[in-house]
């Protein structure tokens, strides 16, 4: 009885943040952006015809493509396109990570990675991160099956410099390996790793338009890496789904992109904002590494991170905690207008108090 639980493939799922449905409260638990997206993209909406959602959308996303390969700089064999980078990242994983050999990615990164290994039956090793969050170019130099990692990693914000990428990538040319750049529009100029691209075929850089576009409700993420590793990716998705993406996100995607002041305005707000509660919340005491994104990964030396994220709570703001070795003594605090972070420093300095 009860044989076909036998063929289930059973997992232990990503658990993504909190997405409360009710009002009044301030939401710096999931790294979004507390900016609208370009205004182009409510035109781009209101155009929209009804009558055309009878039409499968173009599977290639050929506007939503040449706009990005124009805004980057590369071909667009040289572009893929995915339900957010998430889709990307695990439709990477499928077709890169076909090996015996475990995959590499660091011990505090985001959560979804050893998820998709397991799902796809990836082997992987764990490479610890040193006792300041940072990652140590020799951990990748042994025999494996392919790299990932974020650029700024999640959930520290720490960024890498490209001379770290570039040696990890000398070092493994035989295996692809993948930067996550989820939150690289937070970084400042000259961070990508996309410069890199012309000189290794096996590189691959995802970003998404759900941070520094504004965009996480329309799931859209892409990736750029040599038309070898594109064209690949691309197969591997034509067996899987074809039409991936519907006709809004193209037509949005599209209409975001070619905004790129807006893009540069907004991202630029929330970096100042960032930079300005990076001073809040040392004063408060906390301690955390110097962010890159959008979110700071803070600590208090005296009340435990678990106390402030559920007195947070009670107050109606919500931030991230991870209850897991190494990062439960940290809050991972998205950056969202700088009215919202007042309030979170107000009802940070209350609760410290208390807790005195
Ligand atoms: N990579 C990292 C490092 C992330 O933090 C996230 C956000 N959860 C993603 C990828 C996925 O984002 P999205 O699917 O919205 O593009």
């Amino acid at each position: 009885m009860n044989h076909w639980r036998d063929n289930v493939r059973t997992m232990v799922p990503y658990v993504p943040g909190e997405q409360p449905q009710e009002g009044g409260i301030i939401k710096l638990n999931t790294n979004e952006n507390p900016y609208p997206p370009a205004p182009g993209v409510a035109e781009a909406i209101r155009n929209m015809d009804a009558d055309r959602l009878r039409l499968y959308p173009d599977p290639s996303s050929t506007a939503l493509k040449r706009a990005l390969a124009d805004r980057y700089g590369v071909g667009e064999d040289q572009i893929f396109i995915g339900v957010g980078s998430d889709d990307v990242l695990s439709m990477s994983f499928l077709t890169f990570f076909n090996s015996k050999k475990p995959i590499l990615f660091p011990d505090i990164t985001y959560s979804f990675y050893d998820v998709w290994a397991d799902l796809y039956r990836i082997p992987y090793l764990v490479r610890p991160l040193t006792g300041d969050f940072r990652l140590r170019r020799e951990d990748y130099y042994i025999v494996n099956g392919g790299i990932v990692f974020p650029n700024p990693n999640a959930p520290t914000g720490l960024c890498e410099g490209l001379d770290l990428i570039e040696d990890i990538l000398a070092h493994n040319p035989d295996v692809v390996v993948i930067v996550d750049e989820a939150y690289i529009d937070f970084a400042g100029r000259g961070k990508s790793a996309a410069v890199l691209i012309p000189k290794y075929e096996n590189l691959l850089v995802v970003q998404t338009f759900s941070k520094s576009r504004s965009l996480a409700g329309m799931r859209i993420g892409f990736a750029m890496g040599s038309p070898a590793l594109i064209a690949a990716l691309n197969d591997v998705r034509n067996s899987f789904n074809s039409y991936t993406m519907s006709r809004a996100a193209q037509e949005i995607g599209t209409a975001s992109v070619l905004d790129e002041t807006y893009f540069q305005e907004t991202a630029a707000k929330v970096i100042r904002t960032r930079e300005q509660a990076k001073k809040d919340l040392a004063e408060l005491g906390f301690v955390f590494p110097d962010s890159s994104s959008n979110f700071i990964f803070a600590s208090h030396p005296r009340v435990p991170a678990k106390v402030l994220f559920q007195e947070l709570k009670q107050r109606h703001i919500y931030v991230r905690y991870f209850d897991k070795p190494r990062i439960n003594h940290y809050l991972r605090i998205t950056i969202g207008t700088d009215e919202q972070m007042a309030a979170l420093k107000k009802a940070l300095a209350e609760i410290i108090a208390e807790q005195a």
